[in-house]
């Protein structure tokens, strides 16, 4: 019941043709349906659904919308009612507003991100699909990620003025949505000002990240790879391409991931994000990070420079 997962995020570019070369040859994602305005729909090779990222031809880079998938339509109505008991406005959309999709609603969140849930897209199944499937497909390209597995977030943040719209999502997150907090960076003199926030809805360790920042915008976009060996060949991937690393491959101290970033040609920063970390069962305790130790939670192997934590779109 309720939110299953993150279902897609819907991306602006500054340079359609540049953003769909980078998402096919350097992430691996199949183009699935354009629109007559050059709107381009992606999937990874693991999932079944039409679509998980959405690039929007824009003259800004960042966010337009992301979505949650819900298990069943009625969850939509359930959900909506919650998020008006809270004084929020909810928009109901009709079917195909969201493209490709059943009815679905819209909202915001405390920290003024746009969020559309939804319970039905357009099923085209996995490249392997459901028969006797093979591990993985022939003609991978680039990284061949398998699934969009989370996206973080920049949320205001300003503790002296009284804003700290991490620690309001993540309130919000959980109250009306039902998401489970597995792990939270604290900073402050007693380690009492939520910095970071983590939260998931399925069993993996974050589906969403809150974090930080002057204005809201988006930290990053992270598709799930299996391994070590393959957040390594990302990053071969990027620099044979002649393309600049955003970071070298590390580990989150933070769910424990494996980890490389790199940067779209409009500056968006996509992750390639390896292995499940751990199990985030229902009862499993919350994990915090102190503020002396919160380096080592967001780039466990260090190198992680302030330049590249700062930046978002
Ligand atoms: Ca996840
Ligand atoms: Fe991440």
């Amino acid at each position: 019941m309720g939110i299953m997962r993150l279902g897609h995020v819907n991306l602006c570019v500054m340079n359609i043709d540049e953003a769909i070369e980078h998402y096919v040859n350097i992430l691996g994602l199949a183009l699935t349906h354009r629109d007559q305005d050059g709107t381009a729909y992606l999937k990874c090779w693991d999932e079944w659904d039409k679509y998980s990222v959405i690039l929007s031809p824009s003259d800004r880079a960042g966010l337009d919308h992301f979505a949650f998938k819900v298990e069943r339509d009625d969850d939509l109505d359930v959900l909506a009612a919650k998020i008006k008991e809270r004084g929020v406005a909810v928009e109901i959309l009709p079917a195909g507003k969201l493209p490709m999709c059943g009815r679905s609603i819209r909202f915001h969140i405390p920290s003024g991100h746009v969020v559309c849930l939804f319970a039905e897209k357009e099923v085209v199944g996995t490249a392997v699909g459901n028969t006797n499937p093979d591990p993985w497909p022939d003609g991978l390209k680039g990284a061949g990620v398998h699934w969009l597995d989370h996206l973080g977030i920049v949320c205001p943040f300003d503790p002296e003025k009284g804003i700290n719209k991490v620690a309001e999502n993540a309130e919000f997150l959980q109250e009306v949505l039902d998401f489970k907090l597995t792990e939270r960076g604290m900073v402050g003199p007693q380690n009492d000002i939520m910095f970071v926030g983590f939260l998931t809805r399925t069993s993996t360790p974050h589906d969403i990240a809150c974090v930080p920042g002057p204005a809201v915008g988006l930290a990053h976009i992270a598709f799930f790879v299996e391994d070590w060996s393959a957040v390594l060949k990302a990053a071969d991937v990027v620099a044979k391409a002649r393309k600049t690393p955003a970071l070298t491959p590390n580990r989150h101290g933070l769910t424990r991931g494996a980890t490389f970033y790199m940067f779209d040609p409009s500056g968006n920063k996509n992750e390639t994000f390896a292995g499940i970390g751990y199990l985030a069962q229902p009862d499993r305790p919350l994990v915090t990070w102190t503020e002396d130790e919160l380096d080592r939670g967001l780039f466990f192997l260090g190198g992680g420079d302030k330049s590249f934590v700062d930046s978002y779109t």
